[in-house]
């Protein structure tokens, strides 16, 4: 695939299917390119010589050299139209015909032979489906919106083209400005990874935001968007947060929709800000911007209003921030600078006969504090208070400082000329004071994302070819799952597991039993029974003398439960000591956009009732294995709470990493569970395991 700076600047735009019918969709599209577009505009056409006033041509071969071709013709007829523009030479495509996979399987079908004709030639194919791309240095709007965006530093993608013509009236209005816009429809070819690799590479993109139903490839996307979150910021609304929701986005756009808490740690893993509607999108992107780095998270507020400076107190409160507390000597300064019945801590409150003049001085001692690293104007209109002249000092005050700065100058018309005013310095106004924290909640997390480093994952000394025999042990079996009596797959993979044995005689068991220090566990070994204590097939703590009985015991309930399962044997293991121990659960699931998923919580049979667990796509090195554990709310558990002994956290730790290299060198593992993971003072032992494979993969795998 080429680069894609000549799709959104190219120098001559063709409209394949381009007519001067009223309402249909090719002539809005020429229209719009040829109201403002700064390059030159072709119509195609085979049975038209003039469209709109342009000279028209019956087919890329004959027109002039095209770095872009909008496509809006008949659905049967794209692959065709697109193939001779390959042949042509054209580099660049925007379907806006609908009728692929959105529609069934001839549509499908069909979108399958566009995506083949993309790869062949190498074309940059955005959509089918799509409303179609607009970039403003260019005046290039080649979609078939009513309405062109205003030049900005923000570019956006969007699943939903429904959803830029709303977002642009809206934006238009506002004074929103964008540079690159982008209606991804289908994403057969070009998808957000594409794009948000294209904007992280754009010098003029500020800010990247995007409205996704679905991520198609999680891997590729998490992969790219940390690289571009170190210098970019990313902002998302993820529709379908609901299982609700979800369906609806499937059922919309054909794709299959990733589980929800995939998407939350894919996300966040990513450095990707998300933003839960359309108002905190914007409200952060507007904050990222155009302002500097907040250096600390305290911040000062300075209004003439008492009650919203509480309101943004507390939305401060709420939010990662907090609110500075000021030197000494910033408060002398203040004391003398404020009438004697304001507040010179913060929030300082310069009260309601505040004119500009102490708004600017109020503002200047707070932003000269070394704990304030960033500063709210909040402000009530006033006879006194010009709120133009207030704007000009605002900036004044941000450029002076280099310290961010958002206002909150509340009203409706009375505030419209200083928030224009403000915006072109970068500055956002914000209605509610609780918006305006939220501005600067993500620049502070923006920063934050910027100055993470991300372990890499650790490559343990593991004997992957020992595992990839217990793995295969699944071709044998026709439900593809494996027990206990694979629990070597976790020695080859480093994970201490408890002495112990599969045995097929009570005799044995007995013997077995002896050579263990201690009582010990005896445990049902069946592939067709994976919930043992289910059936009664775990009995814990027996004394050497009783597991011939209990041996003898275990199996005639598996037969009276199960009379058609196979019984391999019964499991002798070591007892362990489980009052000064906590069982947790480490598990893997595959989930259909981002892959391995790892999972972390408390467990025996504490897992589904308390729901209190953590995920990670994997892989992941020691520092995300670390947040797995001390996210879950028992964590402190764990950790030694209450008198309790400390467990083995980095024993816990050490599992999780062990096991996500484990299910990434094996993409053959669909799910795993050792379930108990038992986290003890001493240590941590995996006693029990259930994982289900698919043989087939296991075989495209190279050793
Ligand atoms: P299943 O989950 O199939 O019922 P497990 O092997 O997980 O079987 O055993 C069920 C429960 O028995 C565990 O959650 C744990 O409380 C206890 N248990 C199992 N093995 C041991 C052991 N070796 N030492 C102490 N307790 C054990
Ligand atoms: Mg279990």
């Amino acid at each position: 695939m080429g680069r894609l700076s000549t799709l959104f600047d190219p120098e001559t735009v063709a409209v394949v299917g381009a007519t001067d019918r009223e309402g249909a969709v090719g002539r809005a599209i020429l229209e719009n390119l040829r109201d403002e577009f700064a390059g030159r505009v072709v119509p195609i056409n085979p049975s038209r010589d003039e469209v709109l006033g342009l000279e028209c041509y019956p087919d890329a071969t004959s027109a002039p050299p095209l770095d872009l071709a909008v496509v809006v013709v008949p659905p049967e007829i794209v692959i065709e139209s697109i193939r001779d523009l390959a042949e042509a030479g054209t580099e660049n495509v925007v379907v806006i015909t609908a009728g692929f996979s959105e529609t069934g399987s001839e549509g499908a079908a069909r979108e399958r032979r566009l995506r083949e004709i993309a790869a062949e030639h190498d074309l940059n194919v955005v959509g089918p489906n799509s409303l179609g791309i607009m970039s403003t240095p260019n005046g290039m709007n080649a979609t078939f919106g009513p309405e062109s965006a205003l030049e900005g530093s923000i570019s956006f993608m969007s699943q939903s083209g429904a959803f830029i013509t709303a977002v642009l009236d809206w934006a238009n209005d506002q004074g929103i400005g964008f540079r690159d816009v982008v209606s991804l429809g289908n994403k057969s070819v070009l998808d957000e990874t594409d794009f948000i690799r294209e904007w992280g590479d754009d010098p003029d993109t500020d800010v990247i935001i995007g409205y996704l139903e679905d991520i198609g490839d999680g891997q590729a996307f998490l992969e790219a968007a940390r690289e571009v979150t170190t210098e970019t910021p990313i902002v998302l609304v993820k529709s379908g947060r609901t299982d609700a929701g979800a369906q609806a986005a499937s059922s919309h756009t054909g794709a299959i929709a990733g589980s929800e808490r995939a998407y939350e740690a894919g996300l966040e893993q990513a450095g990707v800000i998300r933003a839960r509607s359309v108002q905190e999108l914007f409200d952060y992107a507007r904050a990222l911007s155009g302002l500097p780095e907040p250096e600390s998270d305290g911040v000062a507020v300075v209004t003439n209003a008492g009650g919203p400076g509480v309101l943004t107190t507390d939305a401060v409160g709420d939010s990662r921030l907090a609110m500075a507390s000021f030197t000494d000597e910033t408060i002398d300064r203040l004391a003398e600078a404020m009438p004697d019945e304001a507040n010179v801590y913060n929030p300082i409150d310069a009260i309601g006969d505040a004119d500009v003049e102490r708004f600017a001085e109020a503002l200047e001692i707070a932003l000269e504090d070394p704990n304030v690293g960033s500063a709210i104007v909040v402000a009530a209109p006033t006879a006194v208070l010009p709120y133009d002249d207030l704007a000009e000092t605002v900036i004044d005050e941000l450029e002076a400082h280099e310290t961010p700065v958002v206002a909150c100058l509340m009203g409706g018309e009375r505030a419209r000329e200083a928030e224009a005013t403000l915006r072109e310095s970068g500055v956002p106004n914000y209605f509610d004071p609780s918006r305006a924290v939220a501005g600067l909640d993500a620049l502070a997390r923006f920063r934050d994302v910027r100055r993470r480093t991300v372990a890499e994952p650790e490559a343990f000394d593991v004997d992957r070819e020992r595992a990839r025999e217990i793995l295969a042990r699944t071709k044998r079996r026709s439900d593809n799952r494996l027990g206990v009596e694979s629990m070597d797959l976790l020695e080859a993979y480093g994970i201490p597991t408890p002495a112990g044995e599969i045995v097929d005689d009570p005799d044995r068991a007995r013997e077995v039993a002896e050579g263990i220090d201690g009582d010990v566990v005896l445990k049902i070994v069946s592939p067709d029974i994976s919930h043992k204590s289910d059936i009664g097939g775990v009995k814990v703590g027996v004394a050497d003398e009783d597991v011939y009985d209990a041996y003898e015991d275990i199996v005639a309930r598996a037969r009276t439960y199960q009379p058609d399962a196979t019984i391999v044997g019964v499991q002798v293991q070591e007892l362990l000591d489980l009052e000064s121990a906590t069982e947790t659960i480490v598990g893997v699931n595959r989930d259909p956009q981002f892959g391995p998923l790892l999972l972390f919580g408390l467990g025996g049979i504490f897992v589904e009732i308390l729901e209190d667990t953590s995920v990670r796509v994997a892989p992941i090195g020691e520092d995300e294995a670390r947040e797995m554990v001390d996210e879950i709310r028992a964590a402190p558990l764990l950790r030694g709470a209450r008198g309790r002994e400390p467990a083995d956290v980095e024993g816990v730790v050490e599992t999780i990493q062990r096991l996500s290299q484990l299910v990434t060198d094996f993409p053959a593992i669909l799910e795993l569970d050792v379930n108990p993971l038992v986290a003890g003072p001493d240590g941590v032992q995996a006693v029990d395991l259930r994982l289900t494979v698919d043989p087939d993969e296991l075989d495209t795998e190279e050793p």
